[in-house]
């Protein structure tokens, strides 16, 4: 087949970096996770000049190495972060409303064991705790199961000293796909896009920013101009010039198997000591995780190490004796990097998930911590603060009520799980969603990575689709399939 406009998003590219350099912005957000792009939606939808850069592709930070859960948390009921808790099962049933495509009710499984962890009083108390705090219900009501009926829905649990379980709500998403999709209605606002755009350096002059981007796929550097900058680059966030923010940096990994391997009918907690794992079942698969560990080092080379996936297979393999997964069930596995306010004392674990949002320089604002659930909260917040300083007429906040992609425009290659793999997807994700590498497509766009055993012939298939759509010399094709295959080794 012939290949399809080739131009087209080179081109879309230039005209992204012009509009970024034409005239003075009124917000340029540095960082394209949740939270940037998330800033960046409300801020365009606002009626703002607003525009958002990333340094690697969107999405590649944190916001693609989550569990994927829209939640209240209830560990931190424990912790007695009543606020906290309330404010984040709001903000799920806010997605749940505004993104239904990537919010999918999920029921958790909490066993409990006698003489060990937390006993069933705790545990029907804290889920009833957890809907009240929701407001005006939950997705459905927690309820209490017996020892046998847990075991009816999960034969292959560990059936020693087990006392009984509870049930609770809260939603699976798929993160890539939400920072994806509200970039996407940020771009249907207005705002301008360019992922490999790195935020060098930024001046204040007058009462204006002056900020040196460098698109990374030419080398060329640009002089962007805006009355306000929005730090949000999560990890990277104590790096950038002018940053106020002082970050705890904790490593979390997932790994994903097949749910023929482990067949939850919902998904189940697991514990180890004070700690909480999940088991979340993904379409044919299960995602278990996460581990919480201090990292020292730069965020860029996070990885899944072996004694991290022994972690999650060990906790796994108390709880599902029978089962015994072994390495070879991986399908795949990814790190993150959560970027926690720092708080020199406690483990990672302890640390408050708590946002802050702090302008130490007129016009320029840190955003940091918080979690993907609250993105939308935290970029109100912080829209409204930017408002008041630039004492513009903007609109009202809407991203509470607005759908986040019209019905039709929502579903076809978005959701939480992978699109069928098709040329068609491949375009739409080249033309429509900024993917310029083979990474960019398989990991964040469409998840195919994460999801499939693939042979190396299809991963061939996926990059001639992609070369196709974007123009590639057959030199470009073949870099991509080195880089990605070097990148995409398995993990333990
Ligand atoms: C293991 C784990 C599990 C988690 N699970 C959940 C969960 O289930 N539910 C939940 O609600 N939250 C969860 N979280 C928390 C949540 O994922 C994060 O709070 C959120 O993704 C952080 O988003 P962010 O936009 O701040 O950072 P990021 O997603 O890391 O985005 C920052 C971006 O800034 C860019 N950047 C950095 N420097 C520059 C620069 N100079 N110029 C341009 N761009 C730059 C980076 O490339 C990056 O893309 C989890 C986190 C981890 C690590």
């Amino acid at each position: 087949m012939k290949p399809s406009s080739p131009s087209l998003p080179a081109g879309q590219r230039a005209a992204a970096f012009t509009r970024l350099t034409a005239a003075p912005l009124d917000v340029l957000v540095v960082g394209g996770g949740i939270v940037g792009s998330g800033v960046v939606r409300d801020a365009a939808q606002r009626g703002l000049r607003a525009a958002v850069v990333d340094q690697h592709d969107f999405a590649a930070g944190t916001s693609s190495r989550s569990s994927r859960l829209l939640h209240g948390g209830l560990r931190y009921l424990e912790q007695r972060r009543v606020r906290l808790v309330r404010e984040a099962s709001h903000e799920k049933k806010t997605l749940h409303r505004i993104a239904p495509h990537l919010a999918q009710p999920l029921g958790f499984i909490f066993p409990s064991y006698r003489g060990e962890g937390r006993p069933m009083w705790q545990l029907r108390l804290g889920v009833k705790l957890y809907d009240f705090l929701c407001g005006s219900g939950n997705f459905e009501p927690s309820r209490g199961f017996s020892r046998a009926e847990t075991l009816q829905l999960l034969p292959a649990l560990e059936p020693e000293k087990l006392a009984g379980s509870v049930q609770y709500f809260d939603a699976l998403t798929n993160d890539a796909r939400l920072v994806l999709d509200t970039l996407r209605s940020a771009a249907r606002h207005g705002a301008t896009l360019a992922n490999y755009a790195r935020m060098e350096d930024a001046t204040r002059t007058g009462d204006a920013w002056t900020c040196r981007v460098v698109d990374r796929e030419t080398g060329a550097a640009h002089v962007v101009r805006a009355r306000t900058v929005v730090n949000a680059t999560g990890p990277w966030a104590d790096q950038v010039p002018h940053s106020a923010v002082k970050l705890r940096l904790s490593k979390g990994i997932h790994v994903v198997i097949d749910r023929r391997r482990l067949p939850v009918p919902s998904a189940v907690v697991i514990t180890e000591g004070k700690r909480i794992l999940f088991v979340l079942p993904w379409g044919e698969r299960v995602i278990i995780g996460t581990t919480d560990t201090d990292y020292r080092g730069r965020p860029e080379d996070v990885a899944v190490a072996p004694e991290d996936v022994a972690y999650v297979m060990r906790t796994g393999n108390e709880f599902f004796p029978t089962v015994a997964l072994r390495a070879d069930d991986i399908v795949s596995a990814w790190a993150g990097l959560r970027p926690l306010i720092a708080n020199p004392d406690g483990s990672p674990s302890d640390i408050s998930r708590e946002h802050q949002i702090k302008s130490p320089e007129p016009g320029w604002w840190d955003i940091a911590g918080g979690k993907l659930t609250t993105y939308r909260l935290m970029a109100e917040q912080a829209v409204d603060a930017i408002v008041r300083h630039l004492g513009a007429p903007a609109q009202p906040c809407r991203t509470a009520e607005e759908p986040l992609l019209p019905a039709q425009e929502a579903g076809r290659y978005s959701g939480i799980l992978p699109a069928p793999f098709t040329r068609e997807a491949v375009e739409h994700y080249v033309r429509h969603e900024w993917a310029l590498k083979l990474e960019d497509l398989l990991l964040r766009r469409s998840g195919w990575h994460y999801y499939e055993r693939w042979s190396s012939a299809t991963i061939e298939q996926a990059a001639d689709w992609m070369g196709d759509a974007a123009g590639w010399t057959a030199e470009r094709r073949r870099g991509e399939l080195e880089r990605f295959q070097a990148q995409a080794r398995p993990a333990a």
